[in-house]
């Protein structure tokens, strides 16, 4: 793999051995072991996909399996029923509610429903909150991911210029608090930011989370600049990112590949979250 390039599998990797330490000094200090409900409403093929892999990869660094599974034609109120049971479960420390939820259900309310102290998807309003406080809690998983890929890779965040394309409450809006928490000059782009190219390559730092296909070409990338592709774009041509990847490569010092990049650290900062969500619950 060239040098410039972040391996996000190896990274996604390291970080699940250290999970799975993790998870056996916990059991043997408290005798308890982290539990995590994945709650699946429907049949959504790509839903069931993410939800197997998730589940997959806790078993494999020892996170107990709570899954739910409900029908399409779930009730509103059945799911917040077993939102509800999760909760009150002390075998459960962290509940995932895969979004999204069929039509008819109010996924934003149904997530909300989640204790704070179990979010380890970070994506409830008091979770939203904390992290815009700097106050402790659990973050978003693609987030944390792509700070970790920063800090693993040496890139100074201290003052750099950043600019953030994308503002979604999953992604754009959270690793901005987080990057400001971290004394980075975040710019926050979105569809109506003029001179989009202009804002991206001044930034040292380019992280993209917008869901169109190589939007960002070499114009918007400063020469040496660290680029960060959040995007999954499913297209003709296979899986791409929102970065034109082959002639960003040759300007960027650093640069994230599209599959391999993000999207395995999104997983495992999910059982780093649960393993941490199992250690407040248990110092209670
Ligand atoms: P979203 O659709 O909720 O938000 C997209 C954002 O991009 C919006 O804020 C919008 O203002 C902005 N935008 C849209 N078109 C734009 C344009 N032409 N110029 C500038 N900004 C524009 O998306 P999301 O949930 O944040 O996901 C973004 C992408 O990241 C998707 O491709 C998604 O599949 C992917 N994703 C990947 C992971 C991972 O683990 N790697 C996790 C979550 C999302």
């Amino acid at each position: 793999m060239p040098a410039n390039i972040i391996d996000g599998r190896a990274a996604a990797q390291r970080v699940r051995a250290e999970v799975a330490r993790d998870v056996e000094r916990l059991v043997s200090e408290t005798a308890r072991r982290p539990g995590l409900a994945t709650i699946l409403v429907g049949d959504d093929p790509a839903s069931e996909i993410y939800v197997r892999n998730k589940r997959r990869v806790s078993q494999e660094v020892g996170i107990a399996d709570h899954h739910r599974e409900l029908s399409a034609h779930a009730t509103q109120a059945e799911v917040a029923g077993v939102i509800d049971e999760c909760n009150e479960d002390d075998a459960v420390s962290g509940i995932l509610l895969q979004l999204p939820v069929p039509e008819g259900l109010d996924g934003a309310g149904l997530t909300s429903r989640i204790a704070p102290a179990k979010d380890v998807d970070g994506l409830t309003p008091v979770s939203a909150g904390r992290l815009l406080q700097n106050a402790s809690g659990l973050r978003p998983c693609t987030p944390l991911g792509i700070l970790d890929l920063l800090d693993s890779h040496g890139v100074s965040l201290e003052g750099a210029d950043v600019a953030v394309v994308g503002r979604s409450n999953l992604v754009g809006r959270p690793v901005a608090m987080l990057l400001q928490h971290r004394n980075a000059t975040v710019t926050m782009c979105h569809s109506r930011t003029r001179d989009l190219p202009g804002v991206c390559a001044r930034a040292d730092v380019l992280i993209a989370a917008v869901g169109v296909p190589r939007l960002i070409g070499p114009e918007y990338v400063k020469p040496g600049a660290t680029v960060i592709d959040v995007g999954i774009n499913r297209t003709e041509d296979g899986l791409v990112g929102d970065v034109d990847f082959e002639p960003v490569s040759e300007r960027a010092g650093l640069i994230t590949p599209v599959p391999g990049g993000v999207g395995p650290m999104t997983p495992a900062m999910l059982l780093r979250n649960t393993v941490q969500a199992a250690r407040v619950q248990i110092a209670g």
